[in-house]
């Protein structure tokens, strides 16, 4: 369903639903699209992004999605802490080593500073970063 807002020429919206915009379109051309209020058929879409669910479903709809994001931030975590070395409060210094020493390969992760962070990004650094979740804050 497409939730359509609808102006009519004699200047009142109100809201419809189709169940596409294909529908809307061949109901428009019809002129089987009344004003509800003086009952023309000379309406049209005000410009507005249709909203393709009811309010409700979308709340819930970007709760999973945030729910998706922290189990995905907290596997990804696991991965890291698996494969890589906390090298902690060292890791710019860490990283530079990495960076200039082509030979090493290993991969660390640590704490830096916004600071320490944009700094090694202009040295051309390759480093991401991302919100850590605390585990121990879930469920
Ligand atoms: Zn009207």
């Amino acid at each position: 369903m497409i939730k359509y807002n609808l102006i009519c020429k004699c200047e009142k919206t109100f809201e419809s639903w189709f169940s596409s915009s294909s529908e809307f379109d061949s109901l428009l051309k019809k002129k089987m699209i009344k004003c509800i209020y003086c009952d023309s058929s000379s309406v049209k879409k005000t410009v507005m992004a249709p909203s393709l669910t009811r309010k409700s479903n979308q709340i819930l709809k970007k709760n999973k999605l945030e729910r998706n994001i922290k189990k995905r931030l907290s596997n990804f975590k696991k991965y890291i802490e698996k494969n890589c070395e906390d090298v902690g409060e060292r890791f710019p210094q860490e990283a530079r080593n990495i960076h200039y020493d082509k030979k090493t390969s290993k991969g660390i992760y640590g704490k830096a500073t916004t600071e320490e962070t944009s700094e090694l990004i202009e040295e051309g650094i390759d480093i991401y970063t991302l919100p850590w979740i605390d585990d121990k804050s879930e469920n």
